[in-house]
């Protein structure tokens, strides 16, 4: 049988309108959103719908419930919803789309290897802490249940980090505790109802999160999204850590420099488990603008390192190249062009103590107009390729 022409995938995938096929094989009710449609997951039981249609040139669906990660085209969704072979479902889908069948060119065209579930990350959608319950405070002793070990802990924390969904909601935080001997330690917590073994009458309780190694986790600084957004802020900021994250935030003011300031939850080797949903869909619903969107990677000044063998580990070059991949893949996963962004990264002062930070410089007095000339004259533009070249 000759083989199928990608052009002929192409115009199918383009021409085919994703949301009624899906409404029509798997009885979905898709409501309309600004960027596509919302319904129920037809691959899990929800009561939510967590389900999106996307109407790209491409329409693509994903879905953004626990444990299911289902995402794709129309032909991948035949193929699975009605297990579909490739050319059934491209010929199923070419009827959807009103094309006549070709004759067929031997272009050589293969199907993309099926998506490997084990590395596929579950996207974070724990629901957020209940509206009503006391955040955590500085200062203010705060029981801790660790559910794997049964144990409890009550201690105060020196700082406390409330991750928030874009509305605000908050999802998930991280507690930092000072040991006596000056030593810190986190706990990243949620809420939970109900009592636990040492504390039955508790109507609630504050609960040791553990990541699946599969789960994706919230980015640091989302609740600034809508304001960002509303002023068409063109500067998206990462930085390491959430005290950095804060202590940026605070005086890089928002509404005058239109800077979103964002972190990750735990160190540079967890890049890789970020959920982008939110920023991705705020830097679709802004891709109208005329200038792509400047992204500056903004490293703690931590010095280069030796290892035993002789080989060195540079901190800020590794910062810098994981996040480029891990943003350049994100804007892929969700069908956004890499043009969409502008990446650099920032060079932090030499012979400054490893850690060094903007937090540390805010503190020494920096200001404003401080961290914009150092920006101005000390950041390079990366080029799209991955690499963590020195400057
Ligand atoms: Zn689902």
């Amino acid at each position: 049988m000759p083989k199928i022409s990608q052009r002929s995938i192409d115009e199918v995938l383009g021409k085919v309108a994703l949301h009624e096929v899906i409404a029509q094989e798997a009885g979905v009710i898709f409501k309309p959103t600004n960027d596509g449609y919302k319904g129920l997951c037809p691959f899990h039981r929800e009561k939510t719908p967590s389900f999106m249609v996307y109407n790209g040139p491409i329409p693509t669906y994903i879905c953004f419930g626990a444990g299911c990660g289902e995402k794709g085209n129309v032909l991948t969704f035949l193929m699975k919803w009605k297990g579909f072979g490739f050319r059934e479902a491209f010929d199923y889908a070419r009827e959807w789309a009103k094309i006549p069948p070709e004759e067929h060119t031997s272009a050589n065209y293969k199907p993309p290897p099926p998506a490997q579930e084990s590395v596929c990350l579950i996207p974070w959608n724990l629901p957020p802490i209940s509206s009503g319950i006391e955040l955590p405070v500085v200062g203010k002793p705060v029981l801790v249940f660790n559910p794997g070990k049964g144990t409890t802990q009550i201690n105060s924390p020196s700082h406390v980090h409330v991750y928030r969904s874009a509305s605000g909601a908050p999802l998930l935080i991280v507690l930092r505790f000072q040991r006596k001997d000056g030593g810190k330690y986190f706990h990243q917590v949620t809420w939970k109802k109900g009592g636990i073994p040492t504390h039955p009458q508790l109507k609630g309780h504050w609960y040791q999160l553990a990541f699946e190694p599969n789960m994706r986790r919230p980015l640091y600084g989302l609740e600034d999204i809508p304001q960002w957004q509303q002023i068409k802020g063109q500067y998206i900021l990462f930085v390491e850590g959430e005290k950095t994250r804060d202590a940026a935030a605070r005086m890089l003011a928002i509404e005058r420099l239109g800077i979103l300031v964002l972190c990750n939850l735990g160190s540079t080797g967890a890049v890789n488990k970020i959920d982008w949903a939110e920023l991705m869909e705020s830097i679709r619903s802004c891709s109208s603008r005329e200038k792509p969107l400047s992204v500056i990677l903004w490293p703690d000044a931590d010095v280069v390192l030796e290892k035993f063998d002789g080989t060195t580990i540079n901190p800020q070059d590794k910062f810098v190249s994981k996040w480029q991949a891990e943003i350049l893949k994100a804007l892929d996963e969700y069908g956004l062009d890499k043009d969409a962004i502008v990446l650099r990264r920032v060079q932090p002062e030499r012979g400054r103590e490893s850690g060094w930070d903007l937090a540390d410089a805010f503190e020494e007095g920096w200001t404003k107009n401080d961290f914009i000339s150092w920006y101005l004259t000390h950041s390079t533009l990366m080029n799209d390729r991955v690499q963590s070249t020195e400057i």
